[in-house]
């Protein structure tokens, strides 16, 4: 994309912040807010995004995270609606899946986008620096719609863009979040579950909860500070889960458990004693053999629940969750 104009605008008002950041809640947006607490930056949502526009439960909770922890370090929250994931036909974009490798969202649409509805605020605001967390880190950088060679060139007004985090690696966001709950004491909500049946909250039982929970305990903080629930079956469940197959999951998630398996050895001092046998058999596992290859589940996963997704909140839910348990009777995880 290159300007055909360019104008000089001004910032309505300066305010004591110039930073403002995408705040979803989950480790990348926390693992960024950490690292630039300092500039007190204003934390703006997106109701729409991974929570859809007509998900008022789910978005009520995540929003009452968020502001709690908004609350607590003296930040602005700045929750943004918007339908832009309904102007655009994701079924119809799909006929470009083989080109992007993969689906419209994630591959073009959402770092643009999301930057994009932080526009209007920027002006507001008198922003600066705008900062989205990087989901990867500079070692593993695959095509996606949010990217240091993109990014970085986005530049509206006094406005300019930083892809933040590339340094670190999950693990390591994951130990700096860590670390910033003990010293100041308080619990962290870590947002990461985009399970349709987890009203707003972590579900704690799919592939993404069950990675982060693992993480947290290779990093040697207890999960259940961290917004999971963790019983005696949680560490049984997850190596039964991986051992069978039982989970889909893509190349970047096969690259985060790889990543997790350098931090494991055998006997470490965790969290959770109960937590050591898969530690101790993540330690040798095969990730790649770990995971289920069906295509199946990438049609169901990328095709089939988008689709669903687009429907009002009830329906929605009600049918995400019948596709889940049908596929699940197929022997496939979505
Ligand atoms: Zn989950």
């Amino acid at each position: 994309l290159y300007p055909k104009t360019t104008v000089k605008t001004a910032s309505k008002k300066h305010r004591a912040s110039k930073s403002m950041m995408l705040f979803s809640g989950g480790v990348d947006s926390l693992a960024t807010y950490i690292r630039h607490q300092n500039e007190q930056p204003v934390l703006v949502c997106i109701h729409g995004a991974d929570i859809g526009y007509y998900n008022a439960t789910d978005w009520q909770v995540a929003l009452k995270t968020a502001q709690s922890f908004a609350n607590f370090t003296g930040c602005k929250l700045k929750p943004v609606r918007s339908n832009f994931k309904h102007m655009l036909s994701f079924v119809m974009l799909s006929s470009f899946r083989e080109k992007i490798h993969g689906d419209w969202w994630t591959k073009v649409m959402y770092g643009f986008a999301m930057l994009g509805l932080c526009a209007p605020l920027t002006f507001v605001e008198g922003t600066e620096d705008l900062y989205i967390a990087s989901s990867y880190s500079a070692d593993f950088l695959i095509p996606c719609a949010s990217h240091p060679l993109l990014d970085s060139k986005i530049k509206w007004g006094k406005v300019a863009v930083s892809l933040d985090g590339l340094e670190l690696n999950r693990e390591e966001k994951l130990m700096l979040i860590g670390d910033y709950s003990n010293r100041h004491a308080v619990d962290v909500f870590i947002r990461s579950c985009f399970d349709k049946a987890s009203d707003g909250a972590n579900c704690s039982h799919c592939e993404k909860c069950s990675r982060t929970i693992v993480g947290l305990e290779l990093a040697g903080y207890n999960p259940e500070k961290f917004g999971f629930k963790v019983n005696s079956e949680t560490f049984r469940t997850i190596k039964e889960k991986l051992e069978n197959r039982e989970w889909y999951f893509k190349e970047s998630a096969c690259y985060f458990w790889k990543n997790l398996r350098t931090y494991s050895s055998k006997n470490m001092n965790l969290p959770h004693k109960e937590a050591s046998v898969l530690i101790n058999w993540l330690t040798d596992a095969d990730i790649e053999d770990s995971r289920t290859s069906v295509k199946l589940q990438e049609i169901v996963s990328d095709l089939v629940l988008p689709v669903l997704n687009e429907l009002p909140v009830t329906q929605s839910k009600v049918a995400c969750q019948l596709v889940t348990k049908v596929a699940r009777l197929f022997s496939i995880a979505v």
